[in-house]
């Protein structure tokens, strides 16, 4: 059974059982795919219907933030855990290195995921990349074809939010792989080209501060977190 966080339906699980349920994906014959909404992404789907079914037909749905652990809090219907997007992908190639299945990187700006794919492999030993992809493409058929020819079990799709949701589905009869995961800017994360708030802040649950100081540009955006808590607080009074 999913939480129901303003409308989209949370898998209540935690990495360890998020990565068992990847797994056996990959040991299934469909072609399926997750994705990593944060708080930011909810409020978005809060008012754009098509996003929010693309978000709630996903296999896996994974709560990426503690916004969205705490407004499954305040609703009286608490997640196990925040299943981090960029943490589930790294435990994914861990578990992928030693069972053999392969990974193909698509996204971000053009030489990232080639920079992503190298880092990763020095990093687990025995992964096996299929290819990799810029995210500026123009024709969807090649990437297709490409991906396909590739023979990659799973794809992590880093195009951003909504292009990646939009991606997956629409792609999700012509790919023959197993799993697509939708990462937003993973790769520039594994590439090395943004760096991840230090430990002690994640802890905090102060990710998003470090992220907001490192690029101020993400001020606009970051003001649909305190959005998405009133209409938690609205829903949650509705609920009592
Ligand atoms: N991106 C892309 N193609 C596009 C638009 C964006 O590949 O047409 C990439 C962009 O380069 C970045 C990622 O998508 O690597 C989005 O990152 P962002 O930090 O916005 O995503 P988040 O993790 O916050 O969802």
């Amino acid at each position: 059974m999913r939480i129901n966080v303003c409308g989209v339906g949370f898998d209540n699980v935690t990495m360890t059982e998020a990565i068992d349920r990847a797994m056996k994906i990959l040991g299934g014959s469909q072609t399926c795919y997750a994705v990593t909404p944060n708080a930011e992404i909810v409020w978005e789907a809060m008012h754009d219907e098509s996003l929010r079914s693309l978000i709630n037909d996903a296999s896996l749905v994974l709560p990426d933030g503690a916004g969205i652990v705490l407004g499954a809090k305040m609703l009286g219907t608490p997640l196990k855990e925040k299943v981090a997007g960029i943490e589930f992908a790294a435990r994914l190639m861990e578990a992928m290195s030693h069972s053999g299945h392969k990974l193909y990187m698509l996204g971000s700006k053009p030489g990232v995921a080639e920079i992503a794919a190298e880092k990763c492999l020095e990093k687990y030993p025995g992964l096996q990349i299929a290819g990799t992809g810029d995210g500026y493409f123009k024709d969807e058929a090649l990437v297709v074809g490409a991906i396909n020819s590739s023979g990659a079990d799973v794809v992590f799709v880093c195009l951003g939010a909504p292009k990646q949701e939009k991606f997956m589905r629409n792609h999700q009869q012509d790919l023959n792989v197993k799993l697509m995961i939708g990462l937003g800017g993973s790769l520039d994360g594994f590439a090395g080209n943004v760096k991840r708030a230090p430990q002690w802040m994640i802890r905090c649950n102060l990710e998003w501060f470090y992220r907001l100081l490192k690029d101020p540009r993400r001020l606009g955006r970051m003001m649909r977190l305190p959005k998405f808590i009133l209409a938690v607080r609205k829903e949650a009074r509705k609920k009592a």
